[in-house]
């Protein structure tokens, strides 16, 4: 147990973000290495500006080689991570995360193995993902050479609940950016040769659906910019906004809705709009009866854990893995708090995460 503390602590201490993975991909790659890994990197990094891509380590087997994976980078304030052992639990010191997520994930993986190779001397053939710029927004998954993958079934390590969520259903995600277009005239000396932006946009916002909008559904705008001196009238309002749904044709049912919102609004006021929409990662549902979903259930059964099977409304690397043919539900780590100063892991639970992974690595 001392050892999975240190072997933690030692990882969060290394400097890491997305795109800013360079040193803590150096260190794990040579743990993997140690381990018996053939290791290579992708060129996912050079896609996005990023100092490396993501780690693909091998190790031979017999049977059917399974797919573990975490990521490497974290959100900030992520620098200079002090972490704190108390009370059976590890702590950040309170100005940075405590990168946990996904460090957890990374130790369950590399302590799994260890613990595994121990109790048996033949092991499946594995293949071991470590992700880059999973915080910016699953690239390094979205870019990853899945050419050099053999495995169809996957296990990510990764999700903020505890040692017994096996997350099976992740939401397809859609990002839309608006520009509203009036017309500037002088406030008070013309205001009727103008047209506000920001009066459009408002009654346009006004009118969406937001929030949660049905039990699989969610939309929300994360920016509203338009800004000129107060005696003009804004010409230009701009926005972006995301929407989510565990059923992707009701998200892009409610793009349309939300595109029409804008342009009818618009209309109007004699007011133009421009409407750029992408869809940023997938969604994914796997069966509960399913092999991947079995193969968890089995494993912390094993460890004595009760197997939770639920869905989430967050995006993980797993979304990209269904995406290209591998069937990978994402499982709980056990930590707390993340993407805040208040993140926490209790050290049972990255016990249990470790122990997982090597049942999941024996049962295949
Ligand atoms: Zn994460």
């Amino acid at each position: 147990m001392e050892q999975i503390v240190a072997e933690f602590c030692e990882l969060v201490q290394i400097d890491s973000g997305s795109g800013r993975e360079g040193a803590i991909a150096g260190v794990v790659e040579g743990k993997l290495r140690a381990l018996g890994f053939t290791v290579e990197r992708d060129k996912a990094g050079e896609r996005f500006g990023g100092e490396t891509g993501n780690i693909i380590a091998k190790l031979p087997g017999e049977g059917r080689p399974i797919l573990l994976s975490a990521h490497l980078d974290r959100v900030q304030p992520g620098l200079g991570i002090k972490p704190v052992v108390k009370d059976g639990r590890i702590f950040s010191g309170g100005d940075t995360i405590l990168a946990a997520d996904d460090v957890a994930g990374i130790v369950a993986i590399l302590v799994g193995f260890r613990q595994a190779k121990l109790s048996r001397e033949k092991l499946p053939p594995l293949e071991v993902v470590c992700t880059v710029s999973e915080e910016g927004g699953l690239l390094g998954s979205r870019y990853l050479d899945y050419e050099r993958l053999a495995s169809s079934i996957g296990f990510v390590l990764d999700a903020a609940k505890p040692v017994g969520t096996i997350i099976n259903q992740a939401p397809t995600q859609f990002k839309f950016d608006v520009a509203v277009i009036g017309r500037a005239a002088h406030a008070a000396g013309a205001p009727e040769e103008g047209i506000s932006a920001i009066q459009v946009a408002a009654k346009a916002v006004a009118e969406l659906p937001f929030g949660r909008v049905d039990g699989a559904t969610t939309a929300n705008i994360g920016k509203f910019k338009g800004e000129t001196a107060t005696n003009i009238v804004c010409d230009r309002v701009e926005i972006q906004g995301e929407i989510r749904s565990l059923d992707k044709n009701r998200a892009e049912e409610l793009l349309r809705e939300f595109s029409q919102t804008f342009t009818q609004v618009a209309a109007s006021f004699g007011a133009e709009v421009e409407l750029d929409s992408y869809q940023t990662y997938q969604g994914f549902k796997l069966d509960e009866e399913g092999e991947t979903v079995l193969r968890a259930k089995r494993a912390l059964a094993q460890i004595g854990r009760t197997p939770t099977i639920e869905f989430s409304m967050g995006g993980s690397d797993a979304n990209n893995f269904n995406r290209h043919g591998i069937a990978a539900v994402n499982l709980g780590v056990g930590y707390q708090g993340s993407h805040s100063t208040r993140e926490s892991i209790a050290i049972d639970e990255l016990v249990a995460a470790t122990r997982l992974v090597c049942q999941l690595i024996l049962n295949a």
